[in-house]
């Protein structure tokens, strides 16, 4: 079985985003990942949840893709 298989079945190990928190944090979630940061450190549990939850994660590409566009 692989860590990412037990994530999947265990629920996130770290502190838990909700999507409240993952909308706030958004922005700064891929500003840092467009620079290159490690954007996962920044906001524990943010990668687990875009993984989860599709709408979020919708989100966050949408975000990604214009943040990209507009360098
Ligand atoms: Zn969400």
């Amino acid at each position: 079985m692989t860590d990412e298989l037990m994530r999947h079945l265990l629920g996130p190990a770290g502190p838990e985003v909700t999507c409240e928190i993952c909308f706030a944090e958004l922005d700064r979630y891929v500003e840092l990942e467009l620079a290159g940061a490690d954007a996962e450190t920044a906001v524990a549990g943010m990668h687990a949840h875009l993984d989860g939850c599709p709408a979020c994660r919708e989100e966050h590409d949408s975000l990604l893709e214009l943040a990209r566009a507009v360098r």
